[in-house]
């Protein structure tokens, strides 16, 4: 007997590597490559370092009446955590205690599977379908809950709202999450449909479309009851988990409704023309909504192709698993990152004889 035989043993999570050489082209995490709202840096600016003495606010409320305003919503529907990640996490110890299985796609936020491990909640994955898209009859079967992204990552598809209204409509026993961390780069949000459902939680995040990732903020929206169980879960765990200095520039994010809507605007012109100049060197793209493509060359494998950039310090994310092991993730950059990027491609590219 040991003491190691009461560890609980998790096989974590692999993030993205985070190089620590200044002027590499840093395209393997999704984070946005303009700064944040002029207002968020006005806040760290003037911060009153004096409040540091004291505990922040556990509701998180100026956030949180920040964001409903922003989303339509009452405040007892909106809850605010560590980035969604730490969100989600928490939506999963509590919503998902059955014995049944939860559901989500083979292909997905490779998170989910460790939450679930940590959890100790079963889980099923539902194979996507050849273009990566997810299968209707596959969600209504019996359940424990279901987690979908939408837009899908690493894919970058979106799943028709119909579809999706349909899954969340036939699952009123369990609770279905929405992770929409990349629905502001053109994908649907299902907002709208949490008054007519009580068992949707919709979450989104400030580290994409609000360039925050550094500042860590994640939210969720849902029905008051969802909402106040997952407030229940957290003052459980930790009271004060978004700090003093991170609310405030929360706040200053959501005001500025017009910096978010240019950014994100920016970022979708810069997907769209890389996915054209990428088809012209003979890759196929998911039709990505996100801030990211998803993109297999024709002939040159994906490893390969990482292997070779990674060395020329350009990074984008590469995974050797089943059905995707030939596509690279390339989160979309500046215009003249991306222009290295595809300099870089063509060169190598053509080097090969792939260009002919
Ligand atoms: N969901 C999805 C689908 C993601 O890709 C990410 C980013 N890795 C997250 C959630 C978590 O993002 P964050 O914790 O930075 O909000």
């Amino acid at each position: 007997m040991s003491w190691e035989n009461n560890v609980r043993r998790v096989v974590p999570y692999v993030a993205g590597e985070q190089p620590k050489k200044a002027n590499v082209i840093k395209l393997n995490t999704n984070e946005c490559p303009y700064p944040p709202a002029p207002e968020v840096a006005a806040i760290l600016h003037q911060f009153d370092y004096d409040s540091l003495r004291k505990y922040p606010d556990q509701n998180v409320s100026d956030l949180v009446a920040a964001l409903a305003e922003y989303h339509g919503l009452s405040k007892q529907q909106v809850f605010v955590g560590v980035g969604s990640d730490d969100v989600l996490s928490m939506a999963f110890m509590t919503f998902f205690n059955s014995d049944k299985p939860i559901l989500f796609p083979d292909i997905t936020y490779s998170f989910y599977d460790v939450w679930a491990e940590l959890h100790r909640i079963p889980y099923q994955c539902q194979p996507l379908d050849d273009n990566f898209c997810i299968v209707k009859k596959d969600y209504l079967i019996e359940n424990g809950g279901i987690v979908l992204a939408n837009p899908n990552a690493p894919t970058g598809n979106v799943t028709n709202m119909s579809v999706l209204e349909e899954i969340i409509q036939a699952n009123q026993e369990s609770v279905v999450i929405m992770d929409e961390a990349y629905v502001d780069f053109g994908g649907e949000s299902c907002v709208p449909l949490i008054e007519k459902y009580e068992n949707l939680l919709v979450v989104q995040t400030f580290s994409k479309s609000r360039s925050m990732a550094g500042m860590r903020i994640g939210y969720a929206m849902g029905s008051e009851k969802l909402i106040k169980y997952l407030n229940d879960v957290k003052f459980s765990f930790n009271s004060y988990t978004i700090n003093t200095v991170t609310i405030a520039a929360g706040v200053a994010s959501v005001k500025n409704k017009a910096y978010f809507q240019e950014i994100v605007g920016k970022v979708i012109a810069t997907r769209e023309r890389v996915k054209v100049e990428l088809a012209r060197l003979g890759f196929a793209c998911t039709d990505s909504k996100t801030n990211f493509i998803f993109a297999s060359h024709k002939t040159v494998p994906a490893k390969e192709l990482f292997e070779a950039l990674r060395a020329q310090e350009i990074y984008v994310r590469y995974w050797n698993k089943p059905r995707i092991h030939n596509y690279l993730r390339i989160s979309i950059g500046t215009e003249k990152e991306m222009d290295s990027l595809l300099c870089f491609l063509e060169n190598y590219l053509g080097e090969c004889g792939e260009l002919q």
